[in-house]
């Protein structure tokens, strides 16, 4: 294709584009396809000619939409959504126009202030304090992992980087067993172990448990091991479950721990006042991590890392050979240095389009929309026959369980989410929760409507009547 061809395609794929959907409503959210037969209708070996254009979008409109889970469905409701407003994907267009490389100020000016606007304008937004600075990553697996081994850094006085990690004393990693598995991740590739990732007791509300965080750095201390930091969490994957931060950030910071808060999906509602007292304590954190492609709106990948001491994330992780070095170092911001990857897209652009477009009020209204849907939609699941709420609404995520008497109640759920997701009218997920086999349900996408939920719980019920 040559560049005076472009832009009747680029018509072409928007008209495409805004008829996927506006038509998503007729479509089951998962494909019904098994594995190998999208790869079958791909020849084995790549042409040795050019193809002509028309065939490759022919090819595209035939195969792939069919074979694709829509996240954009107004009837998603497993994991957490990752939504991608119109505003967002326009943004990501351009950049793509643009396809600069925003590695350092030089490489990419406006990318980089934007990103810095960008980082500026959500703290206030989250009312994370005026001190945070902050970056774009590309997910939070990768702000996490940031975080710990800075945190590892941090504790072995920047030796690790140095003299590797043979002969340094055993670091120890505090979480609840809440928190998303990439913390365990993190743990595993920064070196200090998934044995020294402590997992502290939850209470009754799966938060951790401050005294057993304080008498697990107590213990260790006592053993010769060396405590490095505490990872909070705001939000569970599994079912949405919160730490008191004001309490765990308190203990990290009175025993010189680095802390970071995982708040990848829930970090979003922190923009409605309302919902921010489960953020108390947050100015404690020395990272914290909130993912913009998950409920924002920001097509992925979005990720914000806030820092209250960039300096110590930029020792960890900034190499400077003198092929990247630029003449106005002092007075600039080179945001590779505070990622792992080089290489970095301009994804603060699609903040800016989002951000504007929307008004914070704009975003707000759909946070709240999905949270009080969703504690509506608890309440008449928990009512229907046969049904039971495990975990209660927080913030947009419930879990339950189907229980028709003298059956197994996580065989008889492991069924219905079966027959659900067979269905294709909605999408649900499971998790394991205290050992109870549950169905989450959550809201977030951007297009969900009410009469969308309403469908949902006539759609669990149908189908619970049909097994039973
Ligand atoms: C989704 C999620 C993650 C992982 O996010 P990625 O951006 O895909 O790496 C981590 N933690 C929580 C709480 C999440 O919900």
């Amino acid at each position: 294709m040559k560049y005076d061809e472009l832009p009747a395609w680029s018509a072409k794929a928007a008209a495409w584009a805004a008829d996927y959907h506006a038509t998503l409503r007729e479509r089951p959210v998962r494909p019904n396809v098994n594995p190998g037969e999208f790869l079958n209708q791909i020849p084995a070996e790549p042409p040795q000619l050019a193809e002509p254009f028309d065939n490759i979008f022919a090819d595209f409109v035939k195969l792939v939409p069919d074979s694709m889970t829509h996240w954009q469905h107004p009837r998603f409701f497993a994991y957490f959504s990752s939504n991608a407003a119109p505003a967002s994907m326009l943004a990501e267009q351009l950049a793509n126009a643009i396809s600069a490389q925003c590695m350092l100020w030089q490489t990419s000016p406006a990318a980089t202030e934007l990103e810095t606007a960008m980082i500026n304008w959500l703290r206030q937004a989250l009312a994370i304090p005026e001190s945070f600075r902050g970056v774009i990553q590309d997910t939070a697996t990768s702000s996490t992992l940031a975080a710990v081994l800075t945190m590892r850094e941090k504790a072995l006085n920047w030796r690790g980087t140095k003299e590797g990690l043979a002969g340094m004393p055993t670091l120890r990693i505090y979480a609840s067993e809440q928190t998303h598995s990439s913390i365990d991740k993190a743990v595993r590739l920064a070196g200090i172990g998934q044995n020294n990732l402590v997992k502290v007791k939850t209470n009754s509300e799966w938060a951790m448990c401050p005294a057993s965080l304080n008498s697990a750095i107590k213990a260790d201390r006592h053993k010769g091991l060396v405590p490095a930091g505490v990872i909070g969490c705001i939000g569970g994957t599994s079912i949405g479950a919160s730490d008191h931060l004001d309490q765990i950030l308190k203990i990290a910071r009175d025993n010189k721990l680095y802390s970071h808060v995982d708040a990848a999906w829930a970090g979003s509602a922190m923009i409605c006042p309302e919902f921010r007292s489960i953020w108390k304590g947050i100015e404690m954190a020395d990272s914290i991590v909130f993912n913009p492609h998950k409920w924002l709106g920001a097509n992925f990948d979005c990720s914000i890392q806030f820092l209250k001491e960039p300096k110590d994330q930029i020792k960890t992780l900034a190499l400077k050979p003198s092929y990247l070095e630029t003449l106005e170092q002092d007075r600039i911001d080179n945001y590779s240095e505070w990622c792992i990857p080089l290489g970095r897209r301009f994804r603060a652009l699609k903040l800016w389009f989002l951000i504007r477009s929307y008004g914070l009020t704009g975003l707000q209204e759909k946070i709240r929309n999905h949270i009080e849907w969703a504690g509506q939609a608890a309440e008449e699941i928990g009512k229907l026959d046969n049904f039971s709420i495990v975990t209660p609404p927080m913030f947009s995520l419930f879990t339950f369980q189907f229980s028709p008497p003298g059956d197994d109640p996580d065989k008889k759920t492991r069924e219905l989410i079966e027959a659900i997701n067979a269905d294709g009218r909605i999408y649900l997920t499971q998790t394991l929760h205290d050992g109870k086999f549950v169905i989450r349900f959550t809201i977030g996408q951007f297009d969900t409507e009410k009469s969308d939920v309403d469908m949902a719980i006539s759609v669990i019920q149908e189908l619970a009547e049909s097994l039973n």
